[in-house]
Parts: structure tokens; C-alpha cells; sequence
């Protein structure tokens, strides 16, 4: 008889539950339906749930968009926005409705108060990011910043000794590369004010799923295509178990890939909803009662 160890900090994030449900109150307590919900970009990275929204009527604007669609409300989704982006659609007459995770936000403040004293401002993350480009849009106008994903990044920095640097990370940074980095950073000599700002529930969640890939046959990462946090995930897994799989949702779960197993572990990135995962459980719970 086989096992699934599920883990219990697969799936929404509390950034993202948040988002979700500030979607969800928007849409059920307009007064009319003359007014207009948006969310500025899709709220999460996951096609189920907001393709959910736009059929209940919360339509997905961008950029390019804001200042052609009605006015309504906007809300702006757990990642964050630069505050260009905040300024631009309130000029376009929008009202907005923030989102933006607290952890998130923190980071915000962080570069917006750091880069205002004078300090040059190094973000460890993933430049195209939406929470990265977020971030560095809080940054005082004319700061020099620099955001750096790796080893190689992180020997050639260019400030120079005894500078003023202010360092923070993208919140879903891999724990150990950015301790790794950080160490390599320190040796440089700057005057470092250096914040970890990896989220709580990123870290717990790698751990976790790190913890059950290292004990199981298969490992299944449940999440979407475009989400960064699922596929880190998947990395982390990988490492530790060598059949891991990335899917989407249970229809992508080839259960040949079962056969002869004993344990399943699951682990989900945290804009999959919880109906994708105990879909998955549930195929995978059939697949073990009729080996039996
Ligand atoms: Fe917020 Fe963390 Fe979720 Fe990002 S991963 S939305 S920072 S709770």
C-alpha cells in the first residue's frame, strides 16, 4: 500500500489569498453592475482562477490599456507595481484597491526610505520579475541600483569599498542561494545595510517540499507554467528526488509515471488553488487503491 505526503503549505500563500478574496469582495459588493472591476495585470499566476474572475466580471487590464477601458476600480495584485503605475491610473481617473502583499510592500518602503538616505540599492532577484520591477519603481529617482541573481553577478559588483549599499530580495529568492550570495557580497567591504526579505511562506514551503522529495518515489510541484515560485519549487524537488514532476493541474498527471510506486509526495506553488490540488491528491489516492 502506498503513501501521499502532502504538504501543508501547498498552495495559496497568504499574499495571494488576500488578493483573491479583495478580487472577490469588489465583485460581489458593487452596487451595479455599470461599475467596472479590474485587476492590473493577471492577479495571480494561474489561468483557472483568473479566467474564474473575468467570467464573473473582473477583466484583466495593462498598461497599455489603462487609459482607454471605463473607469473603475482597479486592483492592483500581490506582486506590486512600481509607483509610476499607482500615479499613472489614478491620473487616468481609476480608484485603486492595493493588493500588493504586506511583505511586498515592506520592501517598498525599505528601498523607497534606503535609496531616499543615500544608499545605493541591490536587489537579489530576478530582474523581469513583476515584484522586482515593482520594487525598483520605489526607488528614489536617480539611485544607482543593481539587481543580481547569481554567483557570477555577485563577484563582479562594480560599488565601490565602503559605499553605502542597501541590499534586499525579490520575497520568493531561494533561501540558500541568497545566504550564498550574501556571503560572497560581504567580503566586498561596503557599508551594508542587508535585509533578508524572502518571505516566511516561500521559505516554509521550500523546506517542506525539499523535506518530502528527499522521502518519497515521485514528487509532484502542482502549479502554473508562468509562476516563478512553482517552478523554484520544482528545482528543489528535483534535487532531492529525481522523478519529479511539474504539472498544472490533474489532467496533466500521467498516472504510468505511478506504476510500481510506493510514495507520492505533493507540493503546490502559491497561486494554486486548493480544488487543483485535492484533484491530484485524489488521482493519486485511485491510482494507489487499484494497485492494491
Ligand atoms: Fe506575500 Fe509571501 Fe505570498 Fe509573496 S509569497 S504574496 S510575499 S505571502
Amino acid at each position: 500500500m502506498g503513501n501521499i505526503f502532502l504538504a501543508k503549505s501547498a498552495g495559496f500563500c497568504f499574499g495571494v489569498e488576500r488578493a483573491v478574496k479583495m478580487v472577490s469582495d469588489q465583485i460581489e459588493n458593487r452596487t451595479s453592475m455599470d461599475e467596472r472591476i479590474y485587476t492590473y495585470g493577471p492577479i495571480i499566476h494561474n489561468d483557472t482562477v483568473v479566467s474564474d474572475f473575468e467570467k464573473r466580471g473582473a477583466h484583466v487590464i495593462s498598461e497599455e490599456d489603462m487609459a482607454t477601458v471605463e473607469n473603475g476600480t482597479v486592483v492592483i495584485r500581490s506582486h506590486g507595481v512600481t509607483k509610476q503605475t499607482i500615479d499613472d491610473l489614478e491620473a487616468c481617473g481609476h480608484k485603486i484597491v492595493d493588493a500588493t502583499c504586506p511583505f511586498v510592500k515592506k520592501i517598498h518602503k525599505i528601498v523607497a526610505k534606503y535609496s531616499e538616505d543615500g544608499y545605493k540599492i541591490l536587489i537579489i532577484g530576478n530582474e523581469k520579475h513583476p515584484e522586482v520591477q515593482g520594487i525598483i519603481g520605489w526607488i528614489k529617482p536617480g539611485t544607482e541600483y543593481i539587481v543580481i541573481g547569481n554567483e557570477e553577478d555577485a563577484e563582479s559588483l562594480h560599488f565601490s569599498k565602503g559605499e553605502k549599499v542597501c541590499l534586499v530580495s525579490q520575497t520568493t529568492f531561494n533561501h540558500n542561494k541568497f545566504q550564498e550570495l550574501v556571503e560572497i557580497i560581504n567580503e566586498k567591504g561596503y557599508d551594508m545595510f542587508a535585509m533578508s526579505t524572502i518571505c516566511n511562506a516561500t521559505e516554509l514551503r521550500q523546506k517542506e517540499a525539499a523535506e518530502i522529495a528527499a522521502q518519497v518515489d515521485v514528487m509532484l510541484v502542482i502549479g502554473d507554467k508562468n509562476s516563478s515560485n512553482s517552478r523554484k519549487l520544482f528545482e528543489i524537488c528535483s534535487n532531492k528526488c529525481d522523478n519529479t514532476f511539474f504539472i498544472q493541474t490533474a489532467d496533466d498527471l500521467d498516472l504510468s509515471v505511478l506504476q510500481s510506486i510506493h510514495n507520492i509526495g505533493i507540493t503546490a506553488g502559491a497561486s494554486t488553488p486548493q480544488k487543483i490540488i485535492e484533484e491530484v491528491q485524489k488521482k493519486c489516492q485511485q491510482k494507489i487503491l487499484n494497485k492494491c
